[in-house]
């Protein structure tokens, strides 16, 4: 199968397989998985941060991060289309009281810090306490711009806000900067990292800070329920993802972009096109037919009026000019 629905269907290599096969292992709980050490000392030094706390997923990371920043009837704003708002299943508010301010992203995928200070509610009894700012990086496949992350670390100190990055995709940012992960972890208290994304990891995220915030995360993740045991077998595929599979973005991102001109070329109608993810429009009454027609041909897509294709390790540049060759058949019928 040929599959653009998300650049989490990547399935470990060989390699990859190998090094987890062959992982030292111990109780996590205990803090003894010598794998899972490694691996969080290895993201905080990649990342010029504290320390590092491995996690299951990257809903849970959002979830610990956000939980280890803010008290009960604290607030964080954030995107109305950010995962941590929006498609973690209400977690914070659900979880810990926490109160989402959800504001419009500008077109850039950056929040307006006009529109911040605009949110942030003065200190009375009848609000909730404002106490973080979330941004997300990539959003939708967009980078943030680098003096937008300076301003907005700038901004939350004058304001006495604490800064998260959900950067499920920050390495798709990096490699685009063309910087060290380090000068964009600088701009941030916190963030988080998936590994199973563009990374290729079968599984599990990364949640960096300082000290003193991952001793609080610590608690949050056993909470709930993130405490693994052996789980240095996951750690050391996450140990090959970060030694082997950052650079390699960058060929997810030309692909992106070969596949956005290809389609344009079949006549599709392409939006945008950002690092690895194209977005592009379909007729809605085409929508499922074409869905079922690629299907058939081995091509998987999440079809809807404005589709979303994601390039990643599993997939290559003979791969993609078959999908283009089946738009152009499909709709030029
Ligand atoms: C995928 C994603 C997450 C959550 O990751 P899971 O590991 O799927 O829970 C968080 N934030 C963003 C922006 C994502 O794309």
């Amino acid at each position: 199968m040929i599959d653009l629905r998300s650049d989490t269907v990547t399935r470990p290599g060989r390699a990859m397989l190998e090094e987890m096969m062959h992982a030292p292992t111990g109780d996590d709980v205990y803090g003894d998985d010598p794998s899972v050490n490694a691996l969080q000392d290895e993201a905080a030094t990649l990342a010029g941060k504290e320390a590092a706390l491995f996690l299951p997923t990257g809903t849970q990371a959002n979830l610990v991060a956000l939980l280890s920043h803010c008290q009960r009837g604290d607030e964080y704003i954030a995107g109305q289309l950010a995962h941590n708002y929006l498609f973690e299943a209400g977690g914070a508010a659900v979880l810990g009281s926490i109160q989402p301010q959800p504001i419009d992203a500008a077109p850039d995928g950056t929040l307006p810090l006009e529109t911040v200070a605009a949110k942030i509610k003065a200190d009375d009894i009848h609000f909730a306490r404002t106490r973080l700012l979330s941004l997300e990086n990539t959003h939708n496949g967009k980078v943030l711009p680098r003096d937008y992350l300076q301003a907005a670390r700038q901004f939350t100190r004058e304001r006495g806000l604490g800064l998260h990055v959900d950067g499920a995709r920050l390495f798709n940012a990096v490699v685009e900067y063309g910087c060290p992960l380090e000068t964009v972890a600088r701009e941030c208290d916190s963030f988080t990292i998936c590994l199973s994304k563009g990374l290729g990891a079968p599984a599990g995220a990364l949640l960096l800070g300082s000290k003193t915030f991952i001793a609080r995360a610590l608690r949050w993740r056993k909470m709930t329920g993130g405490g693994m045991r052996q789980a240095g077998i996951l750690a050391a595929a996450g140990r090959y993802a970060l030694r082997n599979n950052i650079e390699r973005l960058q060929e997810d991102h030309a692909n992106a972009a070969w596949l956005a001109d290809a389609l344009r070329n079949a006549g599709a109608d392409v939006s945008r096109q950002d690092t690895n993810m194209v977005f592009v429009r379909i007729p809605a009454e085409d929508v499922s037919a074409f869905r079922e027609y690629l299907r058939q041909r081995g091509i998987l897509i999440n079809a809807a009026p404005v589709t979303r294709l994601v390039t990643h390790l599993d997939v290559n540049r003979s791969q993609l000019e078959q999908v283009a060759l089946r738009w152009q058949h499909f709709f030029n019928r």
